[in-house]
């Protein structure tokens, strides 16, 4: 039986099924693309451009000036401090999702330059349960923060996120709050700060730190909102206008300044610091 997701190349009348791993379907427009080169192409698809999500570490190695990056919190781990308990603990999955990224937590935080222009940088990572922000994320966040204010140095953080983390349930919503008035005290100083959002950011980080940047960028087609469509669509009764919810709409609505595809991410950012600081 020929499996559909799995790449099949006609040879004669042979088909070779070629070994998995080396290949990755694109969503977007179906075609296999070789992991090498999609990955030389910084994860974005060489023939419908779209944009597959990064892991944090990739993504400041494409951002950063080689070798500047410095990260700060790495040790902050999260408490299961509501005793949560579903078909898995709370500690079962942070445990299962630090295996499996590599990381402690949904964020990464530090200090780099970007073209010489030193730059506190927060990057979330969707890999990690979901880019959730719990209270690490968020004090993480915070601190990125305060760091910039203190040493006046310009802040970027890269999103990617479905929202709060539901095993944290009020915890993780005050990390808007807080996360939100930090950025107030940054504001009020005049340091600037740079929002990125990414593919998927959504919920209680798309309604507090990802909306509030002094400048909004989003990748191409990144899925950006609140609640999600079918909940808005079931709550109306109403039919969503065509692209709803994508960088595109809402640069159109006004909510994000510019849409920047990946590759220029970092050149353009190299502009705006110069332009900012
Ligand atoms: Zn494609």
């Amino acid at each position: 039986m020929i499996n559909k997701d799995k790449p099949q190349i006609p040879s004669g009348d042979k088909v070779l099924d070629i070994p998995e791993g080396l290949w990755t379907k694109c969503p977007s427009c179906s075609r296999f693309l070789y992991n090498k080169e999609l990955q030389l192409n910084q994860s974005v698809c060489q023939y419908c451009q779209h944009h597959f999500p990064l892991q944090a570490l990739e993504r400041i190695s494409f951002l950063a000036d080689p070798q500047s990056f410095v990260e700060y919190d790495h040790n902050l781990l999260s408490v299961d401090v509501l005793g949560f308990n579903g078909e898995k603990s709370y500690e079962e999955r942070l445990r299962y999702y630090q295996e499996k990224t590599g990381l402690n937590e949904a964020v990464v935080c530090g200090k780099c330059t970007i073209g010489s222009i030193p730059v506190f940088l927060s990057v979330m990572d969707f890999n990690f349960l979901g880019g959730s922000m719990g209270s690490v994320v968020g004090e993480k966040i915070t601190r990125t923060i305060e760091r910039s204010l203190t040493e006046r140095t310009p802040l970027i953080i890269i999103s990617a996120s479905g929202g709060a983390r539901m095993y944290e349930g009020m915890i993780s919503l005050m990390q808007m709050a807080k996360t939100s008035a930090a950025l107030q005290r940054l504001s009020q100083a005049g340091i600037p700060y740079i929002s990125v959002l990414t593919n998927p950011t959504m919920a209680g980080v798309t309604a507090s730190f990802a909306s509030l940047g002094d400048v909004i960028i989003a990748e191409p087609k990144a899925m950006i909102g609140f609640a999600g469509s079918r909940v808005i669509k079931e709550t109306t009764q109403q039919e969503l206008p065509q692209g709803f919810q994508t960088s595109e709409f809402l640069l159109e609505k006004g909510l994000i300044d510019k849409i920047i595809h990946r590759k220029d991410l970092r050149s353009s950012l190299k502009e705006l610091l110069y332009f900012l600081v």
